[in-house]
């Protein structure tokens, strides 16, 4: 008998997909997979590098469990640059990924039968998190229609004497929307008043494609500076998601809570790791912005290829490397009927794998990743738009 917690807490829907996907592709079919949750890059070279001359100083053994000095510091000194914030390595701790960051706060702060505020369409693992550590994730949703905008009341609305904490995506997995600076200041003003943890998942923070303000770490240290938890990623920015390198930034009492739990846990994150994070956050940003160029690129190229048929509605995203598209005007017909039948119909008949909106509480929609090259996104919008082309003449009226 497995602990009762487990029973709480659902499967990756995405591990589903691309199981099948492999299936395929060892039968032999050329698939188009655009469910990647990673970039397609490489790593830099001179990320890569500095990877190698550490295993090769011997830089092999058990580190400060917090991360070395050098790499916290340099942790600061990206926000100082990035976002104009003053913060000290007592405040800053090296997490394996995104997920450990956002792991490590859910663990330090939430107690079971705490309500943590959370925003939909999600990534499923900010709820399912809350979860394992018994709190209740209170689901807030947004529409494609208002370009997946969180609004400040809707939040504040959701807040009860429970509620512990609000976690805010920007970018967002799925979505690609951003969060307004307005919106987080007003969240975080009403979250002041009734001592409620902001906490944010800036994973995607590099992958930002139009010039809007989207200084959340600025907002929120001028008005909730001591319940506020930053949690970083080196794994989107840097194309090093298998390196598992993360990172909070959070007031120094909690950063020693998650010490404690990390110290028990996991301690360091790879000694390795940390040399090649080092020379990736402190060194030259250029492939940063390289990768971002050629992202907005395919960006522009997908969304304009598939919102071609009126059927998929699209939001064009401002971050991340998805797009989200509504494909219910094209449910209904040939017995497709949800968004998880479309991407099984679609994978069986045309070989492209997507995921579908259901993994992230959004029936009606698929999640594509433009984390792949122009020659598969063009074969794999061309199969789509045969698809749905088929779906919409067995649904057309007969005209004789
Ligand atoms: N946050 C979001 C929104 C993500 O999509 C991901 C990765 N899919 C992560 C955090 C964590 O990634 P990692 O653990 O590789 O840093």
């Amino acid at each position: 008998m497995f602990a009762q917690r487990l029973a709480q807490v659902s499967v990756s829907a995405t591990l589903k997909v691309a199981a099948e996907a492999e299936r395929l592709r060892r039968a032999g079919y050329s698939v188009v997979d655009f469910s990647a949750g990673e970039p397609d890059f490489p790593t830099p070279e001179h990320v890569k590098a500095a990877g190698k001359a550490a295993i090769d100083a011997n830089f092999t053994r058990y580190t400060p469990a917090p991360g070395i000095p050098e790499l916290r510091q340099a942790v600061c000194t990206r926000y100082k640059t990035d976002y104009g914030v003053d913060v000290t390595p007592a405040e800053v701790l090296m997490t394996v990924g995104g997920k450990q960051a956002l792991f490590n706060t859910a663990l330090a702060l939430f107690d079971p039968g705490d309500e943590v505020i959370t925003h939909a369409p999600y990534w499923p693992t900010i709820p399912e998190q809350v979860k394992l550590v018994g709190g209740v994730p209170v689901i807030v949703p947004t529409r494609s229609e208002d370009a997946f905008a969180v609004h400040a009341d809707a939040m504040i609305a959701a807040m009860t004497p429970r509620t512990k904490a609000i976690i805010l995506n920007s970018p967002a997995n799925p979505t690609g929307a951003l969060i307004e600076e307005a919106t987080v200041a007003a969240i975080a003003d009403a979250a002041a008043k009734r001592g409620i943890w902001v906490i944010v998942d800036l994973c995607y923070e590099q992958l930002i494609y139009e010039a809007v303000p989207h200084n959340l770490p600025k907002v929120l240290f001028e008005r909730h500076r001591d319940h506020t938890v930053l949690a970083g990623s080196a794994s989107k920015s840097y194309a090093m998601t298998g390196w598992r390198c993360g990172w909070t930034v959070a007031p120094k009492e909690l950063t020693a809570a998650f010490n404690i739990i990390q110290g028990q846990t996991t301690s360091n994150i790879t000694s390795i790791t940390q040399k090649a994070a080092l020379t990736a956050i402190s060194g030259s940003q250029d492939a940063v912005h390289v990768m971002l160029a050629e992202y907005r690129e395919r960006r522009d190229a997908i969304h304009g290829w598939l919102t071609a048929n009126p059927g998929i509605k699209c939001v064009k995203p401002k971050g991340a490397f998805y797009l989200f598209p509504d494909i219910s005007g094209l449910l209904g017909s040939g017995g497709i009927t949800t968004s998880t039948d479309f991407a099984q119909a679609l994978l069986e008949k045309e070989h492209v794998v997507v995921t579908p909106g259901e993994a992230f509480d959004a029936p009606g929609y698929l999640r594509i990743s433009y984390a792949t090259s122009m020659d598969q996104l063009r074969e794999g919008a061309t199969r789509i738009l045969r698809f749905a082309d088929t779906l919409q003449s067995a649904s057309a009226p007969a005209t004789r």
